[in-house]
């Protein structure tokens, strides 16, 4: 049984995709009809690179390279660390913020004033659903949820805070599908046409 709760719409991504970051198709997002995607604002830890590394794997440096050439992109992370969110984001020369304070919506404020666009022309892309997903929905910017990346570059098979914020986002009447690879379709044809 599934419940109607105010947190429901909240938790609802606009796109869940079945793999990582490195395998979104950004044309998807850029050359959406109705709405084309215009900047993108980034979650830093397990959604470029896993958490405590500072390495960020091949795969996501080449789409990270190649979608900063085509749209602003902003750093927007939890961490506290200045020092480690801004190595990341000196590596691809991007604007930054740590400490952010995701689902808290003042830092997602700044971001989007400095961007000058409305919210709904802005893709906010995370692994996680009560931070990232949460933030993005209280503006009104594009949602997407990516699989957590693990140390090589691949999807975290074992991710146990996503399968948890999925089970708890599922209860409370959010729909997420029986799993997110069937996902993709559904919301590739319904959101992004
Ligand atoms: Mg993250």
């Amino acid at each position: 049984m599934s419940l109607d709760h105010p947190l429901r719409r909240l938790l609802q991504p606009d796109w869940v995709v079945p793999g990582t970051l490195a395998e979104l198709p950004l044309a998807a997002l850029l050359e959406r009809p109705s709405k084309p995607i215009r900047a993108l604002v980034l979650d830093v830890d397990r959604t470029l690179l896993p958490r405590r590394q500072t390495l960020v794997p091949e795969s996501m440096r080449l789409w990270l390279q190649a979608a900063s050439q085509q749209v602003p992109i902003h750093l927007l992370s939890n961490n506290p660390s200045r020092l480690r969110i801004g190595a990341v984001a000196a590596l691809f020369n991007l604007p930054f913020t740590n400490a952010a304070g995701k689902p808290r919506r003042s830092a997602l404020r700044r971001v989007l004033a400095e961007l000058e666009l409305p919210p709904s022309q802005v893709a906010l892309i995370g692994d996680r659903l009560f931070t990232d997903v949460m933030a993005g929905n209280r503006l009104g910017l594009f949602t997407v949820l990516v699989k957590p990346i693990d140390p090589n570059g691949q999807p975290c098979q074992r991710d146990r805070l996503q399968k948890l914020e999925l089970r708890l986002a599922r209860m409370l009447g959010t729909n997420l599908g029986a799993n997110l690879g069937t996902n993709l379709g559904t919301n590739l044809g319904t959101k992004l046409t």
